[in-house]
């Protein structure tokens, strides 16, 4: 249900919404700030922003009004299409439904550890060391507990349907799945739950899918292994290779290609699942020529057939023979 134009203007104030894209402004007085006008080129500000009005005004070019105005000018967009991109605004920064997922994500880390049969499935994916299981934020959904957790703390049962979380039939989404939580910049912006039992493997929340897996971490490095799935990253990470991230697939939205692609002449090793059916080597490749249009060096890691970096690990393969996999890596 979208929110009409009183709800948005309230809950968006037009300082934050301008400050959110890069607007810089010199405080005049307590309610008054004044800073280059973002709707045309200027060198001396002349745009003034009225925080208790929630209005703004330009000298330069004489015009104002209120957050919708601001919108429709700066983006060039007609009334019905300006609320639809401030609902979008909103969703996207609701502090509540992004506060819903970290207490998610935080409850299902702290019952990791009271599920033997998590610990176990764990192991037989060969992660053995409790600094990454922590770093990576991995939990466990042992399904039927959350939604009674989230009521008692007092989120609204619609949030966590909106959300998700829970299913109309008023279950929890995720039963019985080890699961890791997905960024996008600082903020938990899905979940990622791969089943220990019979239901389907794979299953994420509605909604993006955010960045790349564990971006925080790897963003500085200039060489940067790319695999399929989290339990191939966890144990790479294992085996010292920190420079891992994943994008849940072999695919890259957006978000994650950009990421790739925020630093000149990063090296990417595609490290895919090595499939019978060669799915997985077509894939790197039709992903490294993507990347190498981007302008991205690429280079293709060839995994023993059948192995992906997680089999390969369990299989008793160590950081040196990896190691050597990089080294005989290949371009297009
Ligand atoms: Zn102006």
């Amino acid at each position: 249900m979208p929110y009409g134009v009183q709800h948005l203007k309230q809950q968006i104030p037009l300082l934050d919404y301008l400050r959110k894209r890069s607007w810089e402004a010199q405080p005049m007085g307590s309610q008054e700030f004044v800073g280059l006008c973002p709707l045309h080129p200027e060198s001396r500000p002349s745009f003034y922003v009225n925080a208790a009005k929630n209005v703004f005004y330009c000298h330069g070019c004489g015009r104002g009004g209120d957050l919708v105005r601001f919108v429709e000018l700066s983006l060039n967009l007609s009334f019905p299409e300006t609320l639809v991109h401030l609902n979008q605004e909103l969703g996207s920064s609701d502090p509540c439904r992004d506060q819903v997922l970290r207490e998610t994500v935080g409850f299902y880390r702290n019952q990791l550890g009271l599920h033997a049969d998590a610990c176990a499935y764990l192991r037989s994916r060969g992660l053995r060391d409790a600094g990454i299981i922590q770093q990576l934020g991995i939990g466990y959904a042992p399904g039927g507990m959350l939604r009674q957790h989230l009521t008692r703390l007092g989120y609204p049962i619609e949030l966590l349907l909106q959300r998700g979380i829970i299913v109309h039939g008023g279950q929890d989404a995720f039963y019985r799945r080890i699961v890791f939580p997905c960024f996008d910049g600082n903020r938990i912006v899905n979940i990622y739950g791969r089943s220990i039992h019979k239901e389907a493997p794979h299953r994420f929340l509605p909604g993006s899918r955010g960045g790349l897996f564990a971006w925080s971490t790897v963003a500085s490095s200039s060489d940067v292994i790319l695999v399929e799935g989290p339990f191939d990253l966890a144990v790479l990470w294992q085996a010292g290779f920190v420079n891992t991230t994943c994008a849940f697939g072999t695919r890259l939205n957006q978000t994650q290609l950009l990421q790739l692609c925020d630093q000149l002449n990063r090296m990417v090793f595609i490290a895919f699942d090595s499939d019978s059916n060669g799915a997985g080597q077509n894939a790197a490749r039709s992903l490294a020529r993507q990347l190498e249009r981007a302008g991205l060096n690429v280079r293709i890691v060839d995994l023993p057939e059948g192995q992906d970096p997680n089999s390969y690990f369990i299989s008793g393969a160590t950081s040196a023979d990896f190691h050597h996999l990089l080294h005989e890596a290949h371009s297009l």
